[in-house]
C-alpha cells in the first residue's frame, strides 16, 4: 500500500487580509483561518489516490496549537492521520526552515507508518506565497519532484512510476518519473469533495498528535526557528490604487477588471481604436 503525506498549511483567509499600515505587517488578530486552499486540492488528489489504488494518507502541518481545527478538517475529508508539528523554538521560521522542519516530520512519519511514496504539496500559500516549501523538502529527501501538476494520469505500482500533467504559463507539459515523488498541486488536480457523515464523526473525535522537537531523534537547532532563517523582510506595503482617467478600477474578478480598463478613453486611444 503507498503511504502518501499530504503537507498542509492553515493560512489566514486571504479575502479577510488587512495590512497593519502602521508596522507593515498582516493583521491575523480577528481573521478567521482556512487550510491552504492549494494544499486542499493536494488532498483531494491524495485521497482519489488511496480510493483507488489504495493508500495511507498522512497530513503533516507545522503551525501554532490553533492548526488543529485545520487538521480535524483534512480527518473529515479522510485522511488517515493528522500531524501537529508544533514548539515555540520553531516560531519565525522562514521557508527554509520550514522545510528543514517538513523533512524531519516526513521522516518520522516513515519511521511510524512506513516508507513515503508521495509527498504533496501545495502550489503555493496564500500568505507567504513563496512557492519554496515544497521544493525545499524534495532537495532535503533527494525526491524526484514534480510543480504545477494538474492531473495525475497515472500510478503503475509495479514499475513505482507515476505519469502528471504539468500546467505551465506556455503549454501543458506530460512528464512521467520514479517514486518516491513530491508534488506540487494546483487546483485542477483534483477537485474538493465535502466530508461525509462518519468523517465528520471521526474528525470531531480526532486528537492530532503533537511532534516537538523532543519527538525527533536529531534536530540541529542551528537549521530551525529564527536562528535557522536566513530570510530578512526588509518591507511590505500594500500597493497603490492605480487611476485610470482619474478613476479608480475595481472589480471582482480579472475579467471585469480588464472591461472596464478597455471601456477607458485613453486605453482606447493607446490602441489606436480612436
Ligand atoms: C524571517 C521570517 C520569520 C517568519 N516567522 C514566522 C512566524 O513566526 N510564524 C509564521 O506563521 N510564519 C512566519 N514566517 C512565514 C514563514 O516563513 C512562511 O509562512 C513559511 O516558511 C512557509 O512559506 P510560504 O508560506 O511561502 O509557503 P510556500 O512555499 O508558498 O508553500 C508551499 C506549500 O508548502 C507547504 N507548506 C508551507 N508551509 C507549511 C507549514 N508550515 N506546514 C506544512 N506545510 C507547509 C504547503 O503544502 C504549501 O502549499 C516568517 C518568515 C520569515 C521570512
Amino acid at each position: 500500500m503507498l503511504h502518501i503525506v499530504v503537507c498542509i498549511k492553515q493560512v489566514p483567509d486571504s479575502r479577510e487580509i488587512r495590512i497593519d499600515p502602521n508596522n507593515n505587517t498582516l493583521i491575523r488578530q480577528g481573521v478567521p483561518s482556512i487550510v491552504n486552499v492549494y494544499d486542499l486540492h493536494g488532498l483531494a488528489a491524495a485521497l482519489r489516490i488511496k480510493k483507488e489504488y489504495g493508500a495511507r494518507v498522512t497530513v503533516i502541518t507545522m503551525g501554532p496549537p490553533p492548526a488543529v481545527k485545520s487538521l480535524k478538517e483534512c480527518i473529515s475529508l479522510g485522511a488517515d492521520e493528522a500531524i501537529l508539528v508544533s514548539d515555540r523554538k520553531f516560531a519565525g521560521a522562514d521557508t527554509l526552515a520550514t522545510s528543514y522542519v517538513l523533512t524531519k516530520a516526513i521522516q518520522k512519519a516513515a519511521e511510524e507508518w512506513g516508507p513515503v511514496d508521495m509527498v504533496f504539496c501545495g502550489k503555493q500559500t496564500l500568505d507567504g506565497d513563496t512557492g519554496q516549501v515544497g521544493p525545499g523538502i524534495a532537495c532535503r529527501l533527494h525526491l524526484e519532484q514534480l510543480t504545477y501538476v494538474g492531473k495525475i494520469i497515472q500510478i503503475d505500482l509495479k514499475k513505482r512510476r507515476v505519469r502528471v500533467l504539468r500546467y505551465l504559463e506556455d503549454g501543458i507539459e506530460a512528464v512521467e518519473t520514479n517514486l518516491p515523488v513530491l508534488i506540487t498541486a494546483l487546483k485542477e488536480i483534483s477537485p474538493v469533495h465535502r466530508a461525509s457523515l462518519s468523517g465528520m464523526i471521526r474528525a470531531a473525535r480526532y486528537k492530532p498528535p503533537v511532534w516537538t522537537t523532543a519527538s525527533f531523534s536529531h534536530v540541529d537547532y542551528n537549521q530551525i526557528g529564527l536562528k535557522g532563517s536566513p530570510t530578512i523582510v526588509g518591507k511590505t506595503w500594500v500597493p497603490k490604487v492605480r487611476k485610470v482617467e482619474g478613476e479608480e478600477i475595481k472589480g471582482e474578478t480579472p475579467e471585469e477588471i480588464a472591461i472596464q480598463l478597455f471601456n477607458k478613453r485613453n486605453v482606447q486611444e493607446q490602441l489606436g481604436w480612436l
